[in-house]
């Protein structure tokens, strides 16, 4: 689908996958104004097709485009597209456990002008790929490697869009991170660097003394859909969940006093990943013996369970494809 500012959104179409034509002044590649989207459809052994909120997806979508300067999207628009794009490649969704199809809608500006300016022209588009099991082997802890030099976000930034230039700007860091042999960042603020902000493509979770602590929306970090499908499933289970300011000293001191019994990252890709070590300057902090905790297994069943359909959905979280 095409944007101008005398048509606004128009055109919808549905085409083979295939490379792009576009100018080499389009504004996408010199400015970074895109912003895109991760959710996934999941088939079970019936048949049935289910997404997971992809209504959230879809209001996060025209958030991001709001702090880009991008036009907004009507949202029952996208999700009808959507769901019309997965009903033609239905059958090549794969079934086996774990697996998904993986859905990407973006915007990209493609007014063909070298002045720094919002775009006037832009295209929006969903593309899909399969995906295999993100666990191969079970659910398995990752190390985490605290980022003390690079910054991804401050308050006032991009960091709550999901923009291309928020992940660029964390490749040196994930060197880093690998250099030490961990497997994601742990983004501290960009002010301090001493609350702890959210992990690469995952927001990230404390379990300390029985009680759940995650860091509350600070303006800089992106407000993940299972972040907010956790904290609900807690608070249904009448487990305490807090969202407020976490350093990394606390941490620190938590893990040195017995009370740090749990971390777990949460996102689209992983659902559940759990942290077995975290590397904080001198720090090794490793969690649990470096093995999956109880919550991190409990919340990790339940969600794929709903995401699956193999599970009731007490909440109303998924949106089946009706069978044609
Ligand atoms: N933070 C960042 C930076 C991410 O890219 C993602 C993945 N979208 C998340 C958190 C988790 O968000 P969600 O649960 O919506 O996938």
């Amino acid at each position: 689908m095409d944007y101008s500012e005398e048509k606004g959104w128009y055109s919808p179409r549905i085409i083979p996958y295939q490379p792009l034509t576009l100018d080499p002044a389009a504004m996408v590649f010199h400015y970074g104004q895109t912003v895109f989207e991760g959710l996934k459809a999941y088939r079970s052994e019936d048949g049935s097709v289910r997404l997971f909120r992809p209504e959230e997806n879809f209001k996060r979508l025209n958030q991001s485009s709001d702090r880009l300067s991008i036009p907004p999207i009507d949202e029952a628009q996208m999700l009808a597209y959507l769901k019309e794009l997965i009903r033609i490649d239905k059958d090549w969704i794969p079934t086996m456990p774990g697996t998904s199809l993986y859905i990407r809608p973006f915007v990209i500006a493609t007014e063909p002008t070298l002045g720094v300016a919002p775009s006037r022209n832009y295209k929006f588009m969903i593309i899909l790929s399969p995906v295999g099991a993100y666990y191969k082997e079970g659910i398995n802890p990752i190390g985490i490697f605290v980022e003390d030099q690079y910054t991804r976000a401050a308050p006032g930034g991009t960091g709550t869009a999901k923009t291309a230039g928020n992940y660029c700007a964390a490749y040196k860091a994930q060197e880093r991170a690998t250099a030490n042999k961990q497997a994601q960042v742990l983004w501290l603020d960009g002010m301090e660097k001493k609350y702890v902000e959210e992990v690469g493509s995952m927001n990230v979770f404390f379990k300390l003394n029985g009680e759940v602590h995650t860091p509350g929306l600070s303006g800089s970090i992106l407000e993940g859909i299972t972040r907010k499908s956790v904290i609900e499933l807690l608070k249904s289970w009448d487990i305490p969940v807090f969202e407020r300011r976490i350093s990394i000293e606390e941490i620190v001191s938590a893990s040195k006093s017995g009370t740090l019994e749990e971390v777990f990252g949460t996102g689209t890709a992983a659902v559940i990943s759990p942290v077995g070590e975290l590397l904080w300057k001198d720090h090794k902090i490793v969690v649990n013996n470096n093995e999956t905790g109880a919550l991190s297994k409990r919340l990790y069943t339940e969600l794929t369970g709903i995401q699956t359909g193999e599970q009731k959905d007490p909440f109303g979280w998924t949106v089946r494809l009706e069978d044609e």
